[in-house]
């Protein structure tokens, strides 16, 4: 594939990046198959020692801080360790990134020159935080090497990485990697375990599904298959166990539940004249670490946060318009914390991890349920406090706000004049 065509590719995939979600309506889910509901912050008493993992992850759980795995890794590690096939859904920040990590660690066996497990999700930042957090957990085994590769950089250079010092576990965004597999640089013929992060958004999305699938195929038959969202409706489920061989199926509460513990939740009716001034007065009055502020394009993200930046607030925006290697610097910069405003499209709406972000605020309405639960899910994060703060200025703005509060049974307020600092700044 020569450049211009790869460059065509670029295009088709900040496409669907930035593409609008569709969220089909969706409904009550089971518990893991039983009636009974699980507790709220879902943090499980027993250690990861029971999983019986490798000492050498386990040395890496420890100095990653995790003490008790939570809800969700109680119910998936166990399983997926055995290889089973799994599809999982459990809200935002209760670590579903570690389950699959540390699933496929604990099975994998690096063969020299053979890619063993390949992990696709939507975003070339998450496929970055994956990558990451594969690098953290396998500190302990050095034999074991990990890439990532997505749009935006020089293929050539994910070319010889693939020829010089072939990775057993490839993280990715499905145009490259279909880019690379169909060059024949990336051979898929040897993954044990395929894993779709934010399957939902994969698979909804006509052309991402028909490169998922392009890239499926071209992996053994005989394979672990993963799959991992905070929303899972009941039409996309058919299509994600399409993928899979009689899979487990995990559904950590129902979607009611879905709504985060520890997250405050506001909205404020106002004219779109008078958000920048409501804003301004926001970012003065509240405390926070770092903020996040969702906009609904890109033109209104560089906007925004030029605004910002002249009213002297420490400001940085990420979007597709900018190249990737300036979209993966400012991201690190933001996650380092250099800057503590982060204006965003929702590009960024789903799976980061941003540890210090304890606000939210929804500048544009998101276009569906599903996207706000997403977006709000950036600030407080595995059941630390946050707060998420929603601007309304019509009603089409109003009616989704309303599927919000029914789809997530969540009773969202007006913003107070006053609000205690102490119910959303993390102790
Ligand atoms: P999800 O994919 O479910 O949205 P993540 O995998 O991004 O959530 O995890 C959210 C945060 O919680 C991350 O910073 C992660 O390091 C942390 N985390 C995950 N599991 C644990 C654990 N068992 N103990 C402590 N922190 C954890």
């Amino acid at each position: 594939m020569g450049e211009t065509r790869d460059n065509e590719y670029e295009e088709e995939l900040l496409d669907y990046e930035e593409e609008e979600e569709k969220a089909p309506d969706s409904v009550g889910a089971k518990v893991n198959g039983e009636a009974g509901k699980k507790g709220y912050v879902g943090i499980h008493s027993s250690g990861f020692r029971d999983f019986l993992l490798k000492p050498e992850l386990l040395r890496a759980i420890v100095d990653s801080g995790f003490e008790h795995p939570s809800e969700v890794q109680h119910e998936c590690i166990p399983q997926a360790i055995l290889g089973m096939d799994v599809i999982c859904q459990a809200k935002s920040g209760m670590g579903k990134t570690a389950v699959f990590v540390l699933s496929t660690l604990q099975q994998i066996d690096p063969v020299a020159g053979q890619v063993s497990a390949l992990v696709l999700c939507h975003t070339r930042e998450l496929a970055y935080q994956i990558c990451h957090e594969f690098e953290r957990f396998s500190t302990y085994l050095p034999d074991l090497k990990v890439a990532v590769f997505y749009g935006g950089v020089n293929i050539k250079i994910h070319k010889d990485l693939l020829k010089n010092e072939c990775p057993h576990i490839v993280v990715g965004t499905p145009g490259r990697i279909l880019a690379l597999s169909r060059d024949k640089d990336l051979s898929l013929k040897n993954v044990r375990h395929f894993i779709l992060d934010e399957c939902d958004k994969m698979l909804e999305s006509l052309d991402m599904r028909r490169d998922v699938q392009e890239i499926f195929k071209m992996t053994p038959h005989d394979k672990q298959v993963m799959m991992f969202s905070a929303t899972l409706s009941k039409e996309i489920r058919p299509v994600c166990k399409k993928f899979m061989q009689d899979p487990m199926e995990i559904y950590v509460d129902d979607e009611a539940k879905l709504t985060l513990h520890g997250l405050v939740q506001h909205y404020i009716k106002l004219s779109e004249m008078e958000k920048n001034r409501k804003l301004n007065d926001l970012l003065d009055a509240l405390d926070f670490n770092q903020v996040v502020i969702f906009v609904k394009s890109v033109n209104r993200a560089a906007e925004l946060d030029k605004l910002l930046v002249e009213c002297n607030f420490p400001s940085i925006c990420i979007h597709s318009g900018m190249s990737q290697e300036e979209r993966l610097t400012r991201y690190k910069g933001f996650k380092e914390g250099h800057k503590r405003i982060l204006v965003a499209t929702d590009l960024v709406g789903r799976g980061i991890d941003i540890e210090r972000v304890n606000i939210v605020i929804n500048y544009d309405m998101p276009d569906s349920a599903d996207t706000y639960l997403h977006r709000v899910g950036r600030a407080g994060r595995f059941g630390t406090k946050g707060l998420a703060i929603t601007f309304v200025s019509s009603a089409a703005d109003s009616d989704v706000l309303n599927n919000v509060q029914e789809r997530f049974e969540v009773d969202i307020k007006e913003l107070p004049e006053q609000i205690d600092t102490s119910t959303y700044m993390p102790s």
